[in-house]
């Protein structure tokens, strides 16, 4: 009785505070990723951005780039992040670049809508080539659909919220 109650006291604790002001989530697997703890290899990492291996990989090449810092899913976004989205693309090619994916033609870069998202830490997905991608992996990640958009349909999308909403 003693050990649940205490377990119990711990949950409340974690429900109570969710993002640091170090933009640390402690519930989130996305921060401890990035923050090291799950053994997972980093192929990228400054304080900005950080990116690994999908481990469910849908294509040849599967990267996620996501902020170092816990940001919410792309629903949650606003004009202001515009810069950041852009910079999770920039590095994408450049992580696709050293991985030797040279027909950048042939790539799907997109976020999931929620809800069709698992975890609620920004994400941006990284697919190469696109033309190899298996039945499933083409319906997860189809352009146009209502669950997954294009990293420059976000940005026009953020554009259009303008700055004051
Ligand atoms: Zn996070
Ligand atoms: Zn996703």
């Amino acid at each position: 009785m003693a050990v649940e109650a205490t377990q119990a006291a711990q949950v409340d604790v974690s429900k109570a505070s969710s993002v640091s002001a170090e933009g640390y989530d402690k519930k989130c697997i996305f921060c401890k990723i990035v923050n090291n703890e799950m053994g997972t290899e980093l192929l990228h990492s400054d304080e900005e951005i950080s990116c690994f291996r999908d481990i469910k990989p849908g294509a040849a090449h599967h990267y996620l780039v996501v902020p170092t810092k816990h940001v919410g899913n792309c629903k949650s976004l606003k004009k202001e992040h515009v810069p950041l989205v852009k910079r999770l693309v920039e590095t994408g090619k450049e992580i696709l670049q050293r991985n030797n994916v040279t027909d950048l033609s042939d790539v799907r870069f997109g976020f999931h809508w929620p809800p069709f998202c698992s975890v609620t830490h920004l994400h941006l997905h990284v697919l190469a080539p696109a033309s190899q991608m298996g039945f499933m992996s083409r319906f997860i990640y189809r352009l146009n659909s209502y669950w997954f958009i294009s990293a420059d349909q976000l940005i026009e999308h953020l554009n259009s919220k303008g700055e004051t909403n």
